[in-house]
């Protein structure tokens, strides 16, 4: 209500302003741009070939399977990556600053940010891109405080729901991987339909069909190819070509002072002029579009902060951007990649929604009718009565400016940014398949395993047990039985089966199994977007609408979801609550408001006042709020009398989470050169990773709200000081957008590329001596390794248990599993009792 208050309020200041006024001058500014151009603005139809869309297409997607694949050569030859479950999600764990923004960048450019942004400056004038930009970058810069806490409190997890199952166990879990599928569901469609759309209008002959298939097939390939690294790398050179494109049409509008015959713009003093010649919207400060008093600016800016915050927060990708980060240093990824995407729409929607509006004046009449500026094309944000679908903005005018290579370049452009989207998004859902579904509840390693007990022999780790209930089991990295089989089974066929160490063959061939079946749920996922996308378009879903009620229906999971990271006291009963009631809460309050509206719910009145502004801005005001206080309030009444003492308990459950074969804690103290790793359970205690995340935590926090507030109200409230812009204001203005571009491009395309270099040659050289080392001296190799040293001391000769046995715990009386099926292929290559033991002392 206060909102919208507050915005009739704005509304009625805005039009006790006198609105613009044409006079000699600005006939005269036309008059002298028009006498220039030779030609009158040819009709839009769209003149990219099918045979180069395809060729386009599949250039790149081989290209992308290219890249792939030197990217599993580079980790399997410098960093001597296995080829394992785990680095087909988390890329080995190692990704640097540089690549991280990178990737995040290109996965939150959706064909929509392109387009969608310069159809809101198109309709308000500059106020729109700037709400277009900070409404979507806050989220980023936000979760950089997530991440540190996701690192901090579970470095061991995969996915953000393992760490709700670790805390809450299995129902909260099924709740919050129903709403992390359904985000991953509307997300994929909304993209690729959007994307799609985009293209059919754009390319000559293409079908649906066809664009969906060809999609699906590139996306496909290289991601199976080469896991989530690969989508790091093809994430580089996606970003890259986005950000030359960007850079081609800056300089087009702005700088291009050349052939005025095909360009009329060129230069800022003449967009400005034809600017201050365009009668704006009413609600603009002296209908001028130059101005950020803009009643439907700051509408659709309120109503794009609140509906982002569910589709990053609930969305599987960015966690797995976090998870995939080097520890320390994901939340600079964060902010950089927060920062940087405010570049694309901003500067694009600066450039090429102003430039639409001045070639409106130029001509005579707008180039495209209010209809096609609506037309259903590209999607989302904001709903039909502000504004209908996104339009054909962005490719009119590059057409106009550019020709057929303007038209080209936009297809080229959506199609960088669909591929990385939908790669994450099939990264994220497969991840979700795999170790929240399968791990969890299809087939299961050991089943009843207590937190703090051993995953590869189910005994206890803490100190408090006798020697007989205490796990035994040495670190794999001392594992020599498994170093051996590890370099055989290089060159043997890829069974699953053919691991034997008595301590850690059970537990490697149970993860073989998982990584196989991971490669066809790739396949799986992929095929499933083609149908998904068909059925979409055909019963003509409304993308505008489905993405703001995506806010209605998943907003109320986000404030729990980071409560889950954050707040000890949190509790099952809480975050069930939380999710369900904030979401039944939100769809009731959403249906009743548009109820109110004329014409009610019925006779085709849904979708047009469900959508309307005023109840998706209530329903996804309801839904993130009434999701948290529900959350809290039914965690207080179950937790309160909790002592503190125990709470500092709860994050060992979620420290718990560990892949035995590749624990964290060495990991963790060699990066960091923690002291305490290795005592017990082979990790650093909370209090040391605490102590070391002390910085980043600052940083992420101090970054996110003060970012945050300077571009959500102190930037904007700044501008309202300007009013409307003089000639040397939007000078200024350009200058900002063109800046905050050319800065971004630079940090994008090379700190990603140098880090990488760096780091491999770094890799390179530690290989080199490594081997030099082991040449002078090879009977010092086992003894220098430092990890897990005081485990070979602790170790008595007690006889392990059999490969075998720690799979037949494993399957439940009845249960077909998997599991079993391994446990039978096994069975012909039991070895002897504490062999690999033996061979080490
Ligand atoms: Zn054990
Ligand atoms: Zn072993």
């Amino acid at each position: 209500m206060t909102v919208k208050v507050a915005l009739i309020a704005l509304t009625v200041l805005c039009l006790a302003y006198p609105s613009a006024s044409g006079g000699p001058a600005c006939e005269e500014a036309v008059e002298r741009v028009r006498n220039g151009t030779a030609a009158a603005t040819g009709d839009f139809r769209p003149l990219v070939e099918l045979r180069e869309a395809i060729l386009l297409t599949l250039g790149f997607g081989l290209f992308a399977g290219l890249v792939a694949y030197v990217f599993n050569l580079v980790r399997k030859y410098v960093y001597h990556d296995q080829d394992d479950l785990d680095t087909a999600f988390d890329a080995g764990g190692q990704v640097s600053v540089g690549l991280t923004a990178t990737t995040i960048v290109s996965q939150w450019t959706w064909a929509a940010t392109l387009l969608q942004s310069c159809t809101v400056a198109s309709k308000f004038g500059i106020s729109g891109p700037f709400w277009y930009a900070a409404g979507a970058s806050v989220q980023i810069i936000v979760f950089a405080i997530l991440s540190v806490e996701l690192k901090m409190k579970a470095p061991g997890a995969k996915t953000y729901l393992q760490v709700i199952k670790a805390r809450f166990g299995a129902k909260a879990h099924i709740v919050y991987c129903v709403f992390a599928l359904l985000t991953n569901v509307l997300v994929t469609t909304m993209l690729m339909l959007g994307g799609i759309a985009s293209m059919t209008s754009l390319v000559n002959g293409l079908t649906t069909e066809m664009a969906a298939i060809c999609l699906a097939a590139v996306i496909g390939t290289y991601t199976l190819i080469g896991g989530l690294g690969a989508t790091f790398y093809v994430s580089y050179f996606n970003t890259a070509l986005i950000f030359a494109v960007l850079i081609t049409i800056l300089w087009k509008v702005y700088s291009d002072g050349g052939s005025v015959q095909q360009n009329p713009l060129g230069d800022v003093r003449t967009v400005y002029d034809l600017l201050t010649c365009s009668s704006g919207p009413a609600g603009n400060q002296e209908q001028s579009y130059l101005t950020f008093f803009s009643t439907g600016g700051l509408m659709f800016g309120v109503i794009n902060i609140i509906g982002n915050f569910g589709a990053v927060f609930c969305d599987q990708s960015y966690w797995q951007s976090t998870v995939a980060a080097r520890p320390l240093e994901g939340v600079w990824g964060f902010i950089s990649g927060g920062l940087t995407w405010f570049a694309i729409p901003f500067s694009m929607a600066t450039t090429v929604g102003l430039a639409y509006v001045a070639l409106g004046t130029v001509n005579g009449e707008a180039l495209l009718s209010a209809e096609d500026v609506d037309k259903g094309l590209v999607a989302p944000v904001v709903v039909h009565r502000l504004m209908g679908h996104a339009g054909l903005v962005a490719p009119v005018v590059v057409h106009r400016l550019m020709g057929h290579a303007g038209q080209v370049i936009v297809v080229l452009m959506i199609l960088m940014a669909v591929m990385s989207t939908g790669s994450a998004e099939i990264i994220a859902v497969t991840s979700i398949i795999v170790y929240d579904i399968l791990k969890d509840y299809v087939c299961i390693f050991r089943k009843n395993l207590s937190d703090s007990a051993c995953t590869l022999c189910g005994k206890r780790r803490a100190r408090i047990f006798r020697q007989a209930d205490k796990c035994q089991c040495k670190p794999v990295a001392n594992c020599k039985l498994c170093k051996e089989e590890a370099a055989k089974g290089e060159k043997l066929t890829q069974e699953y089966w053919l691991y034997s160490c008595p301590t850690h063959g059970a537990y490697r061939n149970y993860l073989n199994l998982l990584l196989s079946r991971k490669n066809w749920y790739i396949v799986v996922v992929t095929a499933a977007t083609v149908p998904l996308v068909l059925v979409a378009d055909s019963v003509g879903l409304n993308l505008g609408w489905l993405y703001l009620f995506m806010g209605v229906l998943i907003g109320a999971a986000v404030i729990p979801i980071g409560m889950a990271l954050f707040w000890a006291r949190t509790t099952a009963a809480g975050m069930i609550a939380g999710a369900t009631v904030g979401s039944a809460l939100a769809l009731v309050c959403w249906l009743a408001v548009a109820a109110t509206l004329p014409g009610g719910l019925m006779g085709g009145n849904f979708i047009k006042n469900t959508g309307d502004q005023l109840s998706m801005i209530v329903g996804n005001l309801v839904s993130i709020l009434s999701g948290g206080a529900v959350c809290a309030m039914v965690s207080l009444g179950g937790s309160f009398r909790v002592p503190t003492q125990e709470l500092e308990e709860e994050w060992e459950k979620t420290r718990s989470l560990d892949n035995p074969l590749k624990p964290w804690g060495p990991t963790y103290q060699s990066a960091y050169k923690m002291e305490s790793a290795n005592k017990l359970n082979d990790r650093p205690t909370f209090a040391e990773v605490r102590r070391y995340c002390r910085k980043p935590r600052i940083t992420a926090l101090a970054a996110g709200i003060g970012i945050s507030l300077v571009l959500v109200i102190l930037w904007p409230a700044g501008m309202l000081a300007v009013g409307v812009m003089n000639g040397d204001q939007f000078q200024h203005w350009v200058n900002v957008s063109q800046s905050w571009a050319y800065i971004a491009a630079a940090f994008l395309i090379a700190v990603p590329l140098v880090q990488e270099i760096v780091s491999v040659r770094r890799q390179y050289v530690t290989n080199k001596s490594a081997v030099d080392c082991a040449n002078e001296d090879p009977v010092e190799e086992e003894d220098n390794k430092t990890v897990g040293i005081s485990y070979i001391e602790e170790t008595s000769p007690n006889p392990q248990q059999p490969a075998v046995d720690g799979l037949k715990d494993a399957e439940g009386p009845g249960q077909d599993s998997d599991a079993q099926v391994l446990v039978k292929k096994n069975a012909p290559q039991e070895v002897g009792d504490g062999r690999c033991l033996e061979d080490v002392l």
